[in-house]
């Protein structure tokens, strides 16, 4: 956390943003400070009785960084670093990438600080319930509706959805998104973060020969891996992918089909790095490949100022977010590298909860084939504003994108009289 004249700032990156946004007299003074605090800050710490017996303190937090566009909406992660200004970034995040997308909702985030590779699935399920008992009282079907992200998955969801359910006494599926089908789940909502970040791929490259198209995907968890197999199937040369372990690469394009079942097949614990017919890389070098595409698909702030200036790619698509630090940006838009921003690029996946939590309200349960083409239509047609305005005032993506996020917020906000 930072102070500065006695103002407390909790998220380092966001400010960055903001200030740079304020440079450019996208905001006002007051607009600025509006924007500048996440609304509520929860910090949880409970315990877990683990299979030794013995007992173990987990820290969690949920963030609700705004409510002026409605209740929140945001994921949790379980992840080792997380932390109140690793959350309160993502939650700045959501805040704009619901208003992007314009759907009625605010911007949370949470997250837990575990190593979940430490713990079994007993404790996990112990640690995913003594979460939801902790923050009951600020969450729910209209006060902040939370979804998974890095480490959390259909099952985190169920197992918190049921212990929510159990303290409010009446079944409540609006409550989280991203459940399995069968416990109120929408159809898609799996793959529909890349999903999203591919219907985006295909309007930008629609004239161009999709074989001659090369890309690099870092992370190959639900993000990374259903990219990786989305661009493989549509034609698209796939010649490097990389986990938490480092990566393969193959200049004609690597079988992601074969890697998928490699490592998400039957035991699930296999790490990419073990499979033998490619050359290995690292993550460093996955990143600076002289790819027409690269998707970091993984966690944030991997592209820094050390080694931003080694990036090749001609256009980054962030999958993840967050993955480029906000210092590194002007150096790669230097190189004349196009960055389509994350609040864009990934938002396929709030908008399928979205989707989700309306099936949910409403009773209804939606084909796959009706939320891929809501989920086209919303995303192509917010990414077709970013480009009109970005070319219209020669702007970078990102920034197009947070003119036109933050003016809904600022619209709304005044209509509410909160400003
Ligand atoms: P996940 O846990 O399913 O997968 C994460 C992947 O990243 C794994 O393959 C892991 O091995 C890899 N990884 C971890 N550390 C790494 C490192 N240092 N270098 C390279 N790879 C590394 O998570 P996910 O749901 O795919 O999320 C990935 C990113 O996408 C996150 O930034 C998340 O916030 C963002 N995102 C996810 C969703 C969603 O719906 N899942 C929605 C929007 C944004």
């Amino acid at each position: 956390m930072i102070y500065t004249e006695g103002e407390l700032i909790v998220c380092q990156n966001c400010k960055t943003e903001l200030d740079n946004i304020r440079k450019e007299n996208l905001l006002t003074k007051d607009e600025l400070v509006l924007l500048k605090h996440p609304e509520r800050i929860m910090q949880v710490n409970f315990p877990i009785k683990k299979d030794d017996g013995s007992l173990e303190i987990i820290t969690g937090f949920r963030v609700q960084y705004s409510f002026i566009l409605g209740p929140g909406k945001g994921g949790i992660r379980f992840h080792q670093s997380v932390d109140v200004d690793e959350v309160s970034e993502l939650a700045f995040g959501m805040t704009l990438k619901t208003s992007l997308v314009d759907l009625p909702f605010g911007g949370a985030k949470g997250g837990v600080r575990i190593n979940p590779e430490n713990y079994s699935q007993k404790e996990l399920e112990k640690i995913a319930r003594g979460y939801v008992r902790e923050i009951f009282d600020i969450v729910g079907p209209h006060k902040d509706i939370p979804a998974p992200d890095v480490n959390t998955n259909p099952q985190i969801m169920a197992w918190m959805l049921d212990e929510y359910e159990k303290i409010a006494g009446q079944p409540s599926p609006a409550f989280i998104t991203g459940k399995p089908v069968e416990q109120g789940g929408s159809e898609g909502r799996d793959k529909s973060t890349a999903m999203g970040g591919f219907y985006i791929l295909e309007e930008e490259y629609k004239d161009k020969e999709k074989s001659e198209i090369t890309v690099a995907v870092q992370g190959f968890g639900n993000a990374g891996s259903v990219m990786a197999e989305l661009l493989f199937d549509a034609g698209y040369r796939v010649v490097a992918v990389s986990d938490s372990s480092g990566g393969l690469y193959d200049a004609e394009g690597l079988d992601i089909p074969e890697l998928i079942k490699y490592v998400h097949g039957q035991e699930k614990t296999k790490k990419l790095i073990t499979y033998d017919k490619y050359r290995r890389i690292n993550n460093e070098e996955l990143l600076s490949l002289d790819v027409d595409l690269l998707i970091p698909a993984a966690l944030g702030g991997v592209i820094t100022l050390k080694n931003a200036p080694a990036v090749q790619a001609k256009m980054i698509l962030e999958l993840a977010n967050g993955p480029i630090m906000p210092v590194a940006e002007p150096i790669l838009v230097d190189k004349g590298i196009k960055i389509i921003p994350g609040i864009l690029a990934n938002s396929g996946g709030v908008i399928v909860s979205y989707f989700e939590w309306k099936q949910n309200l409403s009773g209804e349960h939606w084909s796959l084939e009706e939320v891929n083409s809501k989920l086209k239509e919303k995303i192509v047609g917010a990414y077709r504003q970013v480009k009109e305005l970005a070319e219209k005032e020669g702007l970078t993506y990102r920034r197009a994108s947070y003119k036109i996020a933050i003016k809904r917020i600022i619209k709304k906000a005044k209509e509410k009289k909160i400003i």
